[in-house]
C-alpha cells in the first residue's frame, strides 16, 4: 500500500475514503482538520491567550502539540496549559507525570490546579464522604463539574482569553446522541464548538471536533507522543458507553457515521439556539458564576457533600488571581 500523495509506503488508510497516506501526509491531514475547525468556527483571534485544558491523556496531548505548532505562526498569541489534579490516587499522579513531561519538552508555561487546593478535599475524599449520603452521586458527576470550574479558575489566573479542550469527533457525536435519547433537546441548542454560555467564565473551544478518537491515537503514534492511557478507576458502564458501542457497530456498515451525525448536529444545534432565547443567563447567588438557575452546578453539588455545605468557592476564586 502506497501513500496517494507521494508514493512512499503508507502509514495508514483513512477509514472514510479508503485513502492510503504515509506518516508525513497523515500528520498533515490531521493538522489540516484542526486548522479547518479553528477557521470555520472562528475559535481564536490572532492575539488570544489560549489555555489548553491538559490531562496528559491522548486527546489533550495531541491538542497541545497541534496548537503549539499552529501558534508558532501567531507571535501575538500565547499558549499555556492548565493541568487539573482531581486527586485520584494511582491514576492522576501517573497522568500528571506524563503531562509535565510534555509541557516541559515543548517549553509551554503551565499551572497545576488541584481539587485539594480549590475545594479542600481530593476527589477520593469527596467520594468517600458522599457514600454515606442518600443521593450517592457518582464520582464522575463531581469530577466533571468541579474540573470545569478548576480549569476556569486556573485559566483566569493566567489571564487566558480562551480555553481549548480536547473534545474529539467521537465525544461530540456521543453527546449529541445522548441528549437526543434523553430528550434533552434544549441542551443540544446549548452545545457549540465555540462555547461561552452557562457555568463558564472564559469561552471554550474544541479544535479537535472533526478528528475521531482513532485518528487521534494514530496521530500520537505517528508523532511518537507519550500520553497516559490507563482507565480511571471511577469510570463505569454508562449510557455514554452504550451510545459509543452503537456508533462503533454502525461504523461497520456506514464508515462515515460520525461525520454524518456531526453534520446533522451542526444543522440542528444553531436552529435550536435561535429558538431557545428563553434561557436567561443569571449569576449564581453564592459564587457569581454564569448559570441558568439561582445556583450554579458547582454550588448545587457542594450542597450534597455534608462537610462542604458552607464551603465558599468565591474565596478560592479570588485568592488564585
Ligand atoms: Fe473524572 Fe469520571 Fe473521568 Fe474519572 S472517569 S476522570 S472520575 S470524569
Ligand atoms: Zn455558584
Amino acid at each position: 500500500m502506497k501513500c496517494i500523495k507521494c508514493g512512499t509506503p503508507a502509514f495508514t488508510k483513512l477509514l472514510t475514503s479508503n485513502t492510503p497516506l504515509c506518516r508525513k501526509h497523515y500528520i498533515e491531514y490531521i493538522e489540516k482538520k484542526v486548522r479547518y475547525a479553528i477557521k470555520k468556527h472562528k475559535m481564536f483571534s490572532y492575539d488570544d491567550k489560549i489555555a489548553v485544558a491538559y490531562s496528559g491523556g491522548k486527546d489533550s496531548t495531541v491538542l497541545l502539540h497541534v496548537l503549539y505548532k499552529i501558534e508558532q505562526h501567531y507571535p501575538k498569541s500565547e499558549l499555556f496549559a492548565i493541568i487539573v489534579d482531581e486527586g485520584i490516587s494511582g491514576y492522576r499522579d501517573q497522568a500528571l507525570r506524563i503531562a509535565l513531561k510534555n509541557v516541559k519538552q515543548l517549553g509551554i508555561p503551565y499551572k497545576i490546579v488541584s481539587f485539594k487546593d480549590l475545594f479542600t478535599y481530593t476527589l477520593d475524599e469527596i467520594v468517600l464522604e458522599v457514600k454515606q449520603t442518600p443521593k450517592k452521586l457518582t464520582a464522575c458527576t463531581y469530577c466533571g463539574v468541579f474540573r470545569r470550574r478548576a480549569i476556569d479558575i486556573g485559566a483566569k489566573s493566567l489571564g487566558a482569553t480562551k480555553v481549548a479542550t480536547g473534545h474529539n469527533l467521537d465525544d461530540e457525536v456521543q453527546t449529541f446522541l445522548l441528549n437526543l435519547v434523553r430528550g434533552d433537546i434544549k441542551r443540544i441548542g446549548r452545545l457549540s464548538p465555540a462555547y461561552s454560555g452557562m457555568d463558564v467564565f472564559i469561552p471554550r473551544v474544541k479544535p479537535l471536533r472533526y478528528v475521531s478518537e482513532r485518528e487521534i491515537v494514530l496521530y500520537a503514534l505517528a508523532k511518537n507522543l507519550e500520553f497516559h492511557s490507563d482507565p480511571c478507576p471511577y469510570s463505569s458502564s454508562s449510557t455514554r458507553n452504550e451510545v459509543r458501542e452503537f456508533i462503533n457497530k454502525t461504523e461497520i456498515r456506514i464508515p462515515s457515521v460520525r461525520e454524518n451525525l456531526l453534520a446533522a448536529f451542526d444543522i440542528i444545534s444553531p436552529l435550536l439556539r435561535k429558538n431557545s432565547s428563553d434561557v436567561t443567563i443569571k449569576r449564581c447567588k453564592k459564587c457569581g458564576a454564569p448559570t441558568s438557575s439561582d445556583l450554579c452546578q458547582v454550588c448545587k453539588l457542594l450542597e450534597t457533600i455534608p462537610k462542604m455545605r458552607n464551603f465558599n468557592i468565591v474565596k478560592k476564586m479570588t485568592s488564585s488571581k
